[in-house]
């Protein structure tokens, strides 16, 4: 039996609630075989275009004393509120489906943060939909907000991005697990709050790759699985000369950073991840997509990062 943290990518998961639900329960159905062989899961998820959606809807309170100002960490709250029920549930059902009771409990996690991370002075994590540059152009003159490229895919809004140090409610998630339960926590990378002063919260998005390796790395897991919307990381991302990664040495992955074959804010967190988890545990990282779950445990069309 191993103890498993799978992280499902935000941008995995479709662009509206109906979408979300489908998407998830057709995610889920995969993790029914794990349950099934006894292994111990632990689910967190990300929520960039999700938060950046919900961050919009109260966009107009700038305009309008009826919306209040909705800040950041309460949009990535209600982030993981509404995927984590979307995840439950569906987890719910299929395995209902399949004759297995299972209790499964999402839980609101904060991460202490440093008020003096680098990153609030250089906002890098992109949130919310893709726009064509003509939009982001306009969005950024009118609103003084930072819009960037983001992996040939379009223009989004970007916004700091701190490194997570502690997770809140850690022994929270050790004792869910030791009571059975399968586990959706570290939503969205968890509320960012400082922990200097008072425990406040932070204007910010934690990247969810690098918590669910902090998470993976605290509960002394087996492995870190970060489920995408690409089969495999590749080298020459995008170019004709692309190639797919497979199984990699820490030293390899480090190289193939070095030399920027990884987008930042997208696929350069996920190898960082795995490399943080593998470094500290003896454990193995895959990164793959979300329907290519069941392939994971036989190393098939994944890129795994392992200790030589
Ligand atoms: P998630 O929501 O799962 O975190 P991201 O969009 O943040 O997804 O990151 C996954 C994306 O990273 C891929 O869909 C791909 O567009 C992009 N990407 C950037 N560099 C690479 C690379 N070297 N190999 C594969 N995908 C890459
Ligand atoms: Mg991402």
């Amino acid at each position: 039996m191993s103890k498993l943290v799978i992280a499902f990518g935000g941008n995995a998961l479709g662009n509206n609630p109906k979408e979300q639900q489908a998407l998830i329960k057709k995610a889920v159905k995969n993790i029914v075989p794990l349950v099934a062989d006894g292994h111990e899961i632990i689910i967190s998820h990300g929520n960039g275009p999700q938060v950046g959606i919900i961050n919009l809807a109260f966009e107009d309170s700038y305009e309008n004393p009826d919306i209040p100002y909705m800040p950041l960490p309460e949009c990535t709250a209600m982030s993981q509120g509404y995927i984590g029920y979307h995840i439950q549930k569906g987890l719910r059902d299929v395995l209902e489906e399949n004759g297995i009771t299972k209790k499964i409990a999402t839980l609101v996690t904060q991460v202490v943060v440093d008020k003096n991370d680098p990153s609030f002075k250089h906002p890098s994590k992109p949130v919310g939909p893709f726009y064509s540059k003509k939009i982001a152009e306009k969005l950024m003159q009118e609103s003084g907000e930072i819009y960037i490229e983001d992996a040939g895919r379009g223009y989004r809004k970007v916004v700091a991005s701190p490194k997570p140090i502690e997770i809140i409610e850690i022994a929270t998630i050790k004792d869910l697990l030791n009571s059975g339960h399968i586990v959706i926590a570290g939503g969205g990378g968890g509320i960012p709050i400082y922990k200097q002063n008072e425990a406040k919260g932070a204007s910010a998005v934690i990247d969810k790759d690098l918590v669910a390796s902090l998470m993976a790395t605290n509960l002394k897991a087996d492995m870190l699985i970060i489920l995408t919307k690409v089969k495999q990381a590749e080298l020459n991302y995008g170019k004709e000369n692309a190639i797919k990664l497979g199984k990699i040495t820490l030293e390899e992955a480090q190289t193939y950073i070095n030399e920027g074959h990884f987008a930042a804010g997208s696929m350069l967190p996920k190898i960082q991840a795995a490399i943080n988890f593998v470094d500290e545990t003896n454990g193995r990282a895959i990164i793959t997509s979300l329907d290519n779950l069941q392939n994971v445990l036989i190393g098939k069309n994944v890129t795994e990062i392992y200790k030589k």
